[in-house]
């Protein structure tokens, strides 16, 4: 047994040491944060691109965007441009056309700086600009269709969305209905696109429409459709839950003539161009979600520390701070995901699987990091004047646009060789 002396010795040596080795351990995570991810996919170069278009985002966006959101519109032709000015718009597309050249990664590191815009609208625009509407018609593309359409919009002198989702087809992209029939030179378009970023401002539509009647996946093709034709109506412009200052529109395809030769590379192989296409967009998604995510976790901490409940920080209820570092944790995860699927899309590989689980787990994240966030908030995380609520309402899309969470489980099923056979 031990005497009390021994007793208050080994208790003195025991908490000298605890002292030592929290303090080594403090030093250890402070140390730690100023380590890189692993495995990390950016470079100084990226680092600075991200530098220099953060400069643009607080200059040139963010003091407008409570303004853009009340007004439930953007200027997308004013920002595309300044943003086009720069390069922010190509960085990973051919110098030719007036990109900056570089690989998939350095979209992927502009995607993730663009989370720090104060909303959710404007990011998921550029996005359509330049991951959704543009990388079919980079890779299969004419020349011609690529200095007609390509150079613009990587200049930001033309606005592009993309068309796929219609009333009746959202989901089941194979079901969609409007038809772009062959006549001599021209292709005649009828029918109506659903769900249109952009749509209110765009020059031109990037448009997967039915040329044939063969089967749904070999009947379609991508088109170039300019949106001044005759013929072309935007019914409407859609309200929505949040993504206030991005404009959604419904439009409508009357008769409307363009050149056989705006389809993009072989007539009839739309569907696959599109889901090839899917794939960086859904790699977007998720990029754009990781900063929201960290600055939803931080932004509540520092507000749960400073209120004070029952004489404490909310914080300091175990509930809060425990599942603040679940959150943490979690955020990492998709992250060393994310930047898996990045390395081994870099490599040449198809990445549908892992796209996929990025997409879903970016989606699934966003809802409960945000909802459970809000919470902590209290009443102030109901109100329009702090970034929790509207990060709420736009972050809930991730789980719906460019393929709702079902959709997502089910290509990773396939994948696993799980997916039960449709007869
Ligand atoms: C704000 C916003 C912007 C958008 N921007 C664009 C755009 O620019 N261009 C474009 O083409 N589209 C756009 N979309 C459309 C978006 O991609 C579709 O909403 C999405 O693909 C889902 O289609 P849907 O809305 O028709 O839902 P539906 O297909 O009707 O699905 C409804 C629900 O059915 C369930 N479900 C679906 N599939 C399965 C399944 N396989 N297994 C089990 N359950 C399932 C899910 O719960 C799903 O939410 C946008 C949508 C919104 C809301």
């Amino acid at each position: 047994m031990l005497s009390t002396v021994t007793r208050k010795l080994t208790c003195q040596v025991y908490r000298g040491l605890t002292k030592r080795l929290f303090h080594a351990g403090t030093k250890l995570c402070q140390q730690e944060q100023t380590v890189t991810t692993f495995p990390d996919i950016y470079t100084d170069d990226h680092k600075q691109l991200r530098e220099s278009l953060r400069k643009l985002i607080d200059k040139e966006i963010n003091p407008y965007v409570d303004e853009w959101e009340e007004k439930e519109i953007f200027p997308a032709h004013e920002v595309f441009k300044k943003l086009g000015n720069h390069g922010f718009l190509g960085v990973n597309y051919p110098v030719e056309y007036g990109g900056l050249g570089l690989d998939f990664s350095y979209l992927m590191a502009v995607a993730e700086e663009l989370g720090n815009i104060n909303c959710g609208a404007i990011p998921m625009a550029i996005g359509v600009q330049t991951a959704m509407s543009i990388p079919a018609l980079n890779r299969f593309g004419s020349k011609k269709l690529k200095e007609k359409f390509l150079a613009p919009t990587i200049a930001g002198d033309y606005v592009a969305c993309l068309g796929v989702s219609e009333v009746g087809a959202g989901s089941d992209v194979a079901s969609i209905q409007t038809k772009a029939i062959p006549q001599g030179d021209d292709l005649i378009i009828n029918g109506g696109k659903m769900w249109t970023t952009n749509g209110c401002q765009a020059d031109w539509m990037c448009l997967l429409a039915c040329t044939s009647d063969g089967p749904p996946h070999k009947n379609k093709s991508l088109i170039c459709l300019p949106m001044n034709l005759p013929g072309i109506h935007v019914a409407k412009k859609i309200k929505k839950l949040g993504m206030k200052s991005s404009d959604t529109a419904q439009i409508f395809f009357e008769d409307v003539r363009v050149p056989r030769s705006y389809i993009i590379g072989e007539e009839g192989k739309g569907f696959l161009y599109q889901m090839l296409q899917f794939q960086e967009e859904r790699m977007w998604g998720t990029a754009g979600v990781l900063e929201p995510l960290e600055n939803m976790i931080k932004m509540t901490i520092d507000y749960t520390s400073q209120r004070k409940i029952f004489g404490s920080p909310v914080l300091n209820n175990q509930n809060v701070h425990f599942t603040l570092a679940e959150f943490q944790t979690e955020v990492e995860m998709l992250k060393a995901l994310f930047h898996k699927c990045i390395s081994l899309y870099l490599q040449g590989n198809d990445v549908t699987k892992y796209a996929s689980m990025c997409k879903l787990k970016a989606g699934r994240l966003s809802r409960i990091v945000s909802d459970s966030c809000l919470q902590f908030w209290g009443g102030m995380g109901y109100t329009d004047d702090v970034f929790i609520s509207r990060y709420y309402r736009d972050l809930r899309l991730l789980s719906i646009g460019a393929g709702v969470d079902e959709v997502m489980l089910s290509i990773i099923c396939k994948y696993m060789n799980i997916l039960p056979k449709t007869k």
